[in-house]
This record gives structure tokens, C-alpha cells and sequence, in this order.
């Protein structure tokens, strides 16, 4: 008997999706900012920002609500933005494309978060942001990076791609920073296939957001009865994404709390299936440090070396599961040395990044098909 390959991830209709789509079909209105895309918004406000005032813009992927973020800091050449070299490339691209030096700082061990420590180290006069990333949606040391921004006037962007529905104490991933972004990309916990959002937690930069984000003009104010002219008023592009996206994008979110259980139990599963196995073969399983409320966006391994990670990616292949390994560090990629800068260097990272197997995780994976992954895993003894 041939059984099917299990892909690495898989996107589901979870809810209503299609039902919402097809009144934003009947409604006439397909391009962005209508009633699904306010609908939305209101939804992201009240999850991320739990009562404060948090306005969410949706964009159309995570990079270009980064890029935005990028275009409200007016970067200018040489002016430096601290982020970590583990991560993907448009934490970094959003700042290199207005002109600013990407310095990369290592992770932290344990959490595989961006090391505070080494932060603080980095900064120089010309520093003006710095971009946590939330790894699996495992919270960044945000009360040491908060200090630090306060102290050297920096603006915090949470690039909270992972961390989605997690939380930090109390307070939601997202809620941090001045800034911070979202991705709806399919391999995230909630998707439209493509999109994001960008959240921002400072009431003083949302005007300004609303124009850069729809095009450089003042459209919004003006369909509000704010303005009477509706012109070019500032640098812009065009970040909004299709009534359709945002319709399915509702669907979604409104049934988060179903995503967010199917995940939880699988990630569980994951969890109790292979301690026995990792601590016989000396492999590390996630790290979710007390007071961090983690998502469950991804469930990885930690291998002794490369050898043993690549010789488990294709014992799982031939088994018919497919995991992959990320991110190959930013700070020793081409662009990275050629515009970027890693002062203290990324040793955590680069050994991580050698180390590290994403296995698969999403909404429809199911016992059977999970049972089949954690027998191929702990078939291998190639530690
Ligand atoms: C997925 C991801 C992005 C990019 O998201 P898109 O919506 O595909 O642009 C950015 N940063 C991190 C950390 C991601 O995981």
C-alpha cells in the first residue's frame, strides 16, 4: 500500500470563510478598506490591543506592513536598525530599501529570541529601531528591549510574523512596540493566502500611516468627511489588499479560538509523542520560558549537529513527511555582508540555523497523520 506524503503545512477553510467571501462578491465592492476590511481591523484592535488603543491596517503580507513601518521611521542613509540575523529576510529588506544598515544580533540560546544583551552592546548614534522577533511565537525579553529603547530613544517594531495570539504576562504579542506586523501568509496560524497587517500602538504615527499605506493621499480623512480635498500629501504605495482577501481573512479570525485548539493539541502531542526519544538522543524540544503564553505556530528540533539534522530530514522523506529546516542566518547571506553589519558576530545563530527541523503543523495534520510523523522521528537513531 502507498500511504500519501504528509506536506510540511497545509492552509484549511476553518469557518466562514466562503460565506463572507461570497457577500463580498455580491456586495460590489472588491477593492480594499470596505466593510470586511473594517471588520477586520476592529477584530486585530480588540485581540492585539486588549483596550488600549491600538489601530490595525491591513496590508498585503507581513514585508509590506514592515516596508510601511520603514517608510513612517524617514530612515536615512547610514542610520542603523538592530535586528536579529535569525529571521526571515524582510525583517531586514523593509529597512535596507530606505537606506538604513541592517546590524544583526544574535539569538539567545534558549528561546532562539533576540539577545538583549548584545543589543544593548550594538547600539551607536546612529541606531534608530530595533525589530524583535517573537521565534515561534516564544516572547521576546521585552521589558529589557523597552529599556533600552526608552534610554536611547529608539523605535521598537515587533516583526510578530509567529507570535499571533501569544502573549507576554497578560499583555498580546503586538502590543509592544510603537509598531507591529502581522503576516497572513499561508504558512502562518492564520492566513488569506497572502497578507498581513500592521498594528500601531502610538495614536501619534496613525494619521500618518493611513496615508503612506493608500497611496501618499489623504483618501481615508476624505471618506470620513475630514477633508474635503482628497490629494497627494506624502511618499506612499498602494498596501491595501482586496475585499475578497480581507472577507476570507474574517472567516478566519473569527474562528481562531478552533485554530488555536487544534493547534495547541497537536503541538502537545508533538511534545509528549518525542520526550522520550529526544532525551535518549539528546535532541532539545521547544523551550516556552514561564509567563510566555506561546501560540502554537511551530513546533521544532534541536539535533546535536548538521549531520544528524539533514541525515533526519531524509529519514523523514523517505518515510514520506516532509520538515525543513530555517533560517539561514541573515548576517553571513550574501546581501547581509554586503549592506549589513554583525559587530559581535551571530554564533548562536549559525549553530542553531545548523541544528534546527520545523516538523509539519497544521489545522487538518490529525492524529493518524501526526502518529505517522512521531513514528518516523523516532525511528531514526542517527544521532
Ligand atoms: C512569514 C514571515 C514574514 C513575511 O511574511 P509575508 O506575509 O510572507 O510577507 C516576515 N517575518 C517573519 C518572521 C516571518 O515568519
Amino acid at each position: 500500500m502507498t500511504t500519501t506524503a504528509i506536506p510540511f503545512n497545509r492552509p484549511a477553510v476553518v469557518g466562514d470563510e466562503m460565506r463572507h467571501v461570497g457577500e463580498a462578491l455580491a456586495s460590489g465592492h472588491l477593492s480594499g478598506d470596505g466593510a470586511f476590511t473594517r471588520r477586520c481591523h476592529a477584530l486585530l484592535e480588540e485581540i492585539v490591543g486588549q483596550g488600549r488603543p491600538t489601530r490595525a491596517l491591513l496590508t498585503t503580507s507581513c514585508t509590506h506592513a514592515l516596508e510601511l513601518a520603514a517608510l513612517l521611521l524617514d530612515l536615512a542613509p547610514g542610520d542603523e536598525v538592530i535586528l536579529p540575523s535569525f529571521t526571515f529576510v524582510s525583517t531586514a529588506n523593509a529597512f535596507a530599501l530606505r537606506g538604513a544598515v541592517p546590524v544583526f544580533a544574535d539569538i539567545r540560546p534558549d528561546t532562539l529570541c533576540i539577545d538583549a544583551a548584545q543589543v544593548a552592546e550594538l547600539v551607536t548614534s546612529r541606531t534608530r529601531a530595533v525589530v524583535p522577533v517573537h521565534y515561534a511565537g516564544v516572547a521576546c525579553d521585552m521589558t529589557a528591549l523597552d529599556a533600552l529603547a526608552q534610554k536611547h530613544g529608539l523605535t521598537v517594531i515587533e516583526d510578530n510574523a509567529h507570535g499571533f495570539l501569544g502573549a507576554l504576562g497578560e499583555r498580546a504579542l503586538g502590543s509592544f512596540g510603537a509598531f507591529s506586523t502581522l503576516s497572513f501568509h499561508e504558512t502562518k496560524n492564520i492566513t488569506c493566502g497572502e497578507g498581513g497587517a500592521l498594528l500601531i500602538n502610538d495614536p501619534a504615527l496613525v494619521e500618518r500611516a493611513e496615508i503612506l499605506r493608500e497611496k501618499g493621499t489623504n483618501r481615508s480623512q476624505f471618506f470620513r468627511g475630514q477633508v474635503d480635498k482628497y490629494t497627494w500629501v506624502d511618499l506612499g504605495s498602494s498596501y491595501l489588499p482586496s475585499e475578497l482577501l480581507a472577507a476570507f481573512l474574517l472567516g478566519q479570525l473569527e474562528a481562531r479560538a478552533r485554530v488555536q485548539a487544534e493547534r495547541g493539541r497537536l503541538w502537545e502531542g508533538y511534545r509528549s509523542g518525542l520526550a522520550d526519544w529526544a532525551r535518549s538522543a539528546g535532541v532539545a524540544l521547544p523551550h516556552v520560558p514561564e509567563g510566555c503564553a506561546q501560540p502554537f505556530h511551530m513546533f521544532y528540533l534541536l539535533l546535536p549537529s548538521l549531520a544528524a539534522r539533514q541525515a533526519l530530514i531524509a529519514h523523514l522523506r523517505e518515510r514520506g513527511v516532509l520538515a525543513v529546516f530555517h533560517y539561514v542566518p541573515l548576517d553571513s547571506s550574501p546581501m547581509g555582508r554586503r549592506i549589513g553589519r554583525a559587530p559581535l558576530g551571530c554564533a548562536v545563530t549559525a549553530e542553531i540555523s545548523d541544528r534546527l527541523v520545523r516538523l509539519p503543523l497544521f489545522f487538518e495534520l490529525g492524529d493518524a497523520q501526526q502518529r505517522r510523523v512521531i513514528e518516523a522521528v523516532t525511528s531514526f537513531d542517527g544521532v
